[in-house]
């Protein structure tokens, strides 16, 4: 089988280090789920309040279904705060609410990095799915530019995955310094949020490594066939 030779352990390390990150985060958020701030404010009203100092346009706060499917929405200028995160104020709970918050801040700032990646997912969406039949079709016909227009495809992933990096690293830290502004919490519980914050950030750089990785591969598979 062609995908199945020794280069498949080129991904590896980079489903390795995705499984620890996602331990690690695992780890943490459970950690600090079980520790209120002292100041017992709900991740929403942090969110409410961070957002009607910090950002320049009006974003709403409402609940959404689902286990840490927590996310702002660029289009609507919604921040959805899941089930377990909307009325807690334990300290996992705040992190994870005001990191979605960094993401409107961002969008409220223009923060480039996000209007970039924002403007290419719809190029990536269509790589990621197109990238493996093109590719496999340029095997099995042995025909040289089909297989890299597949990597071409494939490259588009790796670039999305390295925007997030500087998108997800940002707004942590936007995230930390709004809380530390704030004063929604204690300079030790901000230690909690940075480590459940620092945790989840891991996960991006598996990612992305992945899809490095991944790439070489390509590169190596479709090198030998000439
Ligand atoms: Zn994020």
């Amino acid at each position: 089988m062609i995908f199945y030779d020794w280069t498949i352990i080129l991904i590896l390390p980079g489903l390795l280090l995705g499984l620890w990150a996602q331990f690690k985060v695992k780890r943490a958020y459970a950690k600090y789920a079980k520790i209120s701030t002292s100041r017992g404010v709900t991740a929403e009203t942090v969110c409410r309040d961070m957002l009607s100092r910090n950002a320049e346009m009006s974003v709403s706060v409402e609940p959404v279904q689902g286990r840490l499917t927590d996310h702002f929405d660029p289009r609507s200028n919604t921040l959805r705060l899941s089930e377990g995160i909307y009325g807690s104020p334990s300290i996992s709970a705040v992190g994870i609410a005001a990191h979605e918050c960094g993401h409107a801040l961002q969008q409220s700032d223009e923060y480039k990095p996000l209007l970039l990646r924002n403007t290419i997912v719809p190029v990536v969406r269509f790589g990621s799915i197109a990238y493996f039949p093109i590719f496999l079709i340029g095997l099995l016909a042995s025909w040289e530019p089909l297989l890299y227009a597949g990597i071409i495809c494939f490259a588009a992933t790796l670039v999305f995955s390295l925007i997030t990096l500087p998108v997800e690293f940002n707004a942590s830290k936007r995230a930390l310094t709004a809380l530390r502004n704030g004063n929604y919490m204690t300079e030790e519980e901000l230690d909690g949020v940075r480590a459940v914050l620092s945790a989840a950030a891991m996960t991006y750089v598996a990612a992305a490594v992945s899809s490095l990785l991944q790439l070489l591969r390509l590169l190596l598979i479709a090198g030998r066939r000439r």
